[in-house]
């Protein structure tokens, strides 16, 4: 972390959201998907949110992004609210689905949002993206020419153009198999570690959450609540001996403990984790 520039602007980045609360209309009833969900995201730190299947974690990302409205409660990122940061491009976002246009190169895939914000694409700062995302042979390549884990890494750098403030990733090494995940995981930690953005990911490995972050929130479901917030106090930089020293897999399995505890309510046990 760039702890100098945190201490010139301490909450730079920062998110703060406190009493959020959401409810959907579903068939003229309305069901509440999160309630009273509060929660502190230091500036430049890495905030990883685990919680089982339908618990609202992509809920809040979309709130954090502007996607979706609240009905109570106060979410600021930097001091101000989502639609904010949506208009200055700040907040960038990647899912599970990484929603490239295939007719478009890598390159303009990545500038993409530039373009649609009708802002100056600067072609060394999408090289340099290309490079820190390692692409530099496909930058002309289509994404039909590249593999699952290469097209998820074109959707970072797609979601980096912008210089955001906030960076919000949904699960977005799920549809991967486990030795790309792996080798992503530890990509997202170089890029992170090498462009320091205060970043919000959803994942449904507890390893990976506890991995990659400073702190990881367990969610339990129906309504949406927060179950534990952990700090993760695993030095940095983590390296793979990281994944097989004890520390990390006794935080893993404290948090496996609360998630199983609390998030199983009117859950089938193979939907728990998701
Ligand atoms: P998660 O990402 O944790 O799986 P979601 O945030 O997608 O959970 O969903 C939380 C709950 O809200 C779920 O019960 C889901 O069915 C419901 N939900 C999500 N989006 C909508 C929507 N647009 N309209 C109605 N219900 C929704
Ligand atoms: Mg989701």
């Amino acid at each position: 972390m760039n702890l100098a520039a945190d201490m010139d602007h301490p909450t730079a980045g920062g998110v703060v959201i406190q009493g959020l609360q959401k409810s959907y209309r579903v068939g003229g009833r309305s069901f509440e998907a999160l309630q009273e969900i509060s929660l502190t995201v230091a500036s430049r730190s890495f905030t990883s949110l685990v919680g089982p299947s339908g618990c609202g974690k992509s809920t809040l990302l979309r709130i954090l992004c502007d996607l979706e409205a609240f009905d109570g409660g106060r979410v600021e990122i930097d001091g101000c609210p989502p639609h904010l940061l949506r208009q200055r491009h700040a907040i960038g976002l990647a899912l599970q689905d990484p929603a490239l246009l295939p007719w478009r190169t890598v390159r303009r895939n990545i500038s993409l949002p530039l373009e649609l914000a009708r802002e100056r694409v600067s072609s060394a700062v999408v090289d340099e993206l290309i490079a820190l995302v390692e692409l530099e042979h496909f930058a002309d390549a289509r994404p039909a020419q590249l593999s699952g884990g290469m097209r998820q890494r074109v959707a970072i750098a797609r979601a980096l153009i912008s210089n955001p403030q906030l960076l919000l990733l949904d699960e977005p090494f799920g549809a991967l198999d486990e030795m790309t995940r792996q080798r992503l995981n530890l990509e997202l930690l170089r890029i992170w570690t090498e462009r320091p953005t205060t970043t919000v990911l959803v994942t449904h490995s507890m390893q990976e959450a506890v991995f990659l972050a400073d702190q990881v929130v367990v969610m339990s479901g129906r309504p949406g609540t927060i179950l534990a917030v952990r700090s993760v106090d695993l030095p940095r930089p983590r390296t793979v001996s990281v994944l097989r020293s004890p520390e990390f897999h006794a935080i893993c399995d404290e948090l496996l403990e609360k998630l199983f505890s609390g998030g199983t309510r009117a859950q089938p046990v193979e939907e728990t984790v998701g």
